[in-house]
């Protein structure tokens, strides 16, 4: 086992590293592991595997990760990136191995979960491989929640001889860093005019402020809806933005909104903003500004500050003056003022 102090260096392959690569590769197949290849491998056409696949990488279609300690290449895993249109969300891992010094270290792990990152980066959410059941990774692979959907009996040859069965399984990647949702300007009207609906509610049934809030699934389903409560129920926590996250997280049975967008007619204040992040909400979408106690670009910048480790897009000023106006008008009302 290598030294713990000299850490683990995982970074994309490069034509550099075709001679490193090509070694691991060939004492990979001569260790009977189940890479696609039979064994004696000759070290020029384990050399030519790796020169494709880095052509590959180069236009797009793979990712090839390196595991490197102190100089020594410990093990490498790539992903292929399915380009067919209909398959946008997925891609294939393969050809994950490690070298016989490193076993044991964590550098399989370390590998499948960088490439988990990669696959993430490029927005693809489901992950498929291939493992052969003949002292193959399936194990390995369970451990890091993949799934199993079925054996196939002689699927391959091992490298020494033998056909062997192999085990599909997927993973699901949560939605740790998702894709940014596709922008549709008119989706981002209707569910404003939904939020501007429960505003008027919060005027009209509760004499409240007329915030209305809207939480929207990546799915695009209202998963949670709320107006001000504060007066009826005695709550300064009681925000729009506040309930709809509350109602979310109960149907979810989850308190992390993945991937979710909050609607909210008027821009959220400090604790709504943060209760954003808390929630790892994907989007806000706000309508008025708040230039006394907005905290999303107005008085303060909670969403955009970089020392959050997570990060909400921010959209304001969707139908903002028609939610202006009809926050001006319930004050202007209070005070017997005719309407704007
Ligand atoms: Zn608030």
């Amino acid at each position: 086992m290598q030294g713990e102090a000299s850490p683990l260096r995982i970074v994309p392959a490069t034509p550099a590293d075709v001679e490193a690569l090509a070694a691991l590769l060939v004492e990979t197949v001569a260790g009977n592991g189940s890479v696609g290849f039979m064994h004696p491998l000759d070290p020029a056409q384990a050399r030519a595997f790796w020169e494709a696949s880095l052509r590959e990488v180069a236009q797009g279609g793979r990712i090839v990760l390196c595991a490197w300690r102190e100089g020594t290449l410990l093990g490498t895993g790539s992903l292929v990136l399915v380009s067919a249109p209909s398959q946008p969300h997925r891609a294939e891992l393969t050809k994950v191995m490690t070298s016989h010094a490193a076993r044991g270290a964590g550098v399989g792990a370390a590998l499948v979960a960088a490439l988990e990152d990669a696959a993430r980066a490029r927005g693809r959410r489901l992950l498929t491989l291939d493992a052969s059941l003949v002292d193959g990774p399936s194990g390995f692979y369970r451990r890091l929640g993949y799934r199993t959907t079925g054996d196939i009996p002689e699927y391959a040859y091992k490298p020494l001889g033998g056909l062997a069965p192999t085990r599909i399984m997927w993973k699901l990647l949560d939605a740790r860093e998702p894709a940014p949702l596709p922008v549709d300007p008119a989706a981002d009207e209707r569910f404003m005019r939904l939020a501007l609906e429960l505003g008027e509610r919060a005027a009209r049934e509760d004499d409240e402020i007329p915030v209305g809030a809207v939480l929207v699934s990546a799915q695009g389903e209202v998963l949670g809806q709320g107006w001000n409560r504060n007066i009826g129920d005695h709550d300064p926590s009681a925000h729009a933005e506040i309930l709809a996250l509350r109602e979310a997280g109960r149907r979810l049975g989850n308190y992390r909104l993945l991937g979710c967008t909050l609607y909210v007619t008027l821009e959220p204040c400090a604790m709504c903003a943060m209760a954003l992040v808390h929630a790892r909400i994907a989007r806000l979408v706000y309508g008025a500004a708040d230039p006394k106690t907005g905290a999303c670009g107005s008085v303060f910048d909670l969403l955009g500050d970089p020392r959050h480790n997570h990060r909400v897009e921010v959209t304001g000023g969707v139908l903002g003056e028609e939610a202006g106006r009809r926050l001006s008008n319930y004050f202007r009302a209070k005070r017997g003022k005719p309407p704007l």
